[in-house]
């Protein structure tokens, strides 16, 4: 009786790969204004919910700018950066029931178990074993291959007919411009809106809210470039704030300010705007990522009666933002401006880093 016992692998997976790789390219986060595209360890299915997924698109996102600048403490060095991409499935765990190996794919920025507390108040920004973790506590999407655990609600399938590139803006901008922007401001036919911050997250918020017919929308920037597309796109006026006191010019042309204000930045300053501009009964909603505190100009807001919102998306209308962008209702596809190749990726950061000189919106690398 031989006294070697050879622990009997585990297989999780249904259907192995076709190469027997077990390295690939991605970038990896190495601190605060360090990233390298370099060779690491492909993916491998570790739990029976895990799908393995080729990527075919993925872009960058203002919140990996900020984790490079060190606003993210949670992601460690050594992690691959990315929470957005379409992609082929390459392998499924034994518990993954509603994909298979080849299907198309849309990634969700958000892991959802689809069980826990959060998950059943449809709150899957926050599920007890998922949530944003993509790119942050896990290895993300900016490589060949992505793991994506809990497949099953964190997947969507891509319609045939439409461009890859169009549905990567799925994975998060659309959903956080809608979701945290449009849905918690409560937009209703007839307001007058102000969206503060002309990024990839202000334009997604500017697109969906005139799914419920605000009379009157507001973008506020610093970039000529990025006001003028937003009037191309649907915004009635703008305002370059390098310019012009906003928050002055608002009030002047209201009665008392507007409806809602959205914050699509995540600084002080531009909070700061919405706070000025609110009008009594109206929202605040903050969708953007704060790295240190604003000042609360609670002594003028108490006894407005406004609402302030703030949160992590929570995806639970990417179904309904994906028919949106299948009919043709939301053109997604203009929201990209640059095109790079996966292994360019180091310049897509350096261009996307430098946005207003390269008149960069969402940029798009292909595996
Ligand atoms: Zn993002
Ligand atoms: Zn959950």
């Amino acid at each position: 009786m031989s006294n070697t016992i050879v622990p009997a692998k585990k297989n999780l997976s249904k259907g192995s790969s076709s190469e027997n790789k077990t390295s690939m390219k991605g970038l990896v986060y190495n601190g605060p204004g360090k990233i390298e595209y370099k060779e690491i360890p492909r993916p491998e299915v570790k739990k029976p919910t895990d799908a393995i997924v080729k990527i075919i698109k993925t872009t960058i996102c203002g919140t990996d700018l900020g984790i490079l600048h060190g606003k993210t403490p949670s992601v460690k060095p050594g992690t691959t950066l990315g929470h957005e991409g379409v992609g082929i499935i390459e392998e499924v765990g034994t518990g993954v029931r509603n994909f298979k190996k080849g299907d198309r794919v849309i990634i969700s920025c958000i892991t959802a178990c689809g069980s826990c507390e959060y998950c059943k108040k449809q709150m899957y920004g926050h599920c007890k074993d998922g949530g944003w973790i993509l790119g942050n506590l896990i290895n993300g999407t900016q490589a060949e291959y992505v793991r994506i655990p809990h497949a099953d609600n964190s997947l969507y399938i891509a319609p045939e007919d439409v461009d890859d590139e169009a549905l990567v803006m799925l994975s998060d901008i659309l959903p956080t411009g809608h979701e945290m922007g449009v849905i918690n401001g409560c937009v209703k036919p007839g307001d007058t809106i102000a969206i503060v911050g002309a990024g990839p997250i202000g334009m997604s918020a500017l697109l969906t809210a005139q799914f419920y017919s605000p009379a009157k929308i507001y973008m506020i920037d610093l970039d000529d470039n990025r006001l003028e597309l937003a009037k191309k796109w649907g915004a009635t006026d703008t305002i370059n704030s390098g310019l012009e006191d906003a928050a002055k010019m608002i009030l002047s042309e209201t009665a008392d300010g507007v409806d809602v204000a959205i914050e699509a930045v995540g600084a002080p300053a531009t909070f700061n705007i919405c706070q000025q501009i609110v009008r009594p009964g109206g929202h605040i909603a903050n969708i953007g990522v704060h790295g240190k505190s604003v000042d609360l100009q609670i002594q003028d807001l108490w006894i407005q009666n406004i609402t302030i919102t703030m949160g992590l998306v929570n995806t639970n209308t990417t179904p309904m933002l994906l028919k949106t962008v299948t009919s043709g209702k939301i053109q997604a596809e203009q929201l990209i401006t640059h095109h790079f190749k996966l292994d360019e990726i180091i310049r897509a950061y350096e261009v996307f880093g430098n946005a207003a000189e390269e008149k960069a919106l969402k940029i798009i690398l292909t595996n």
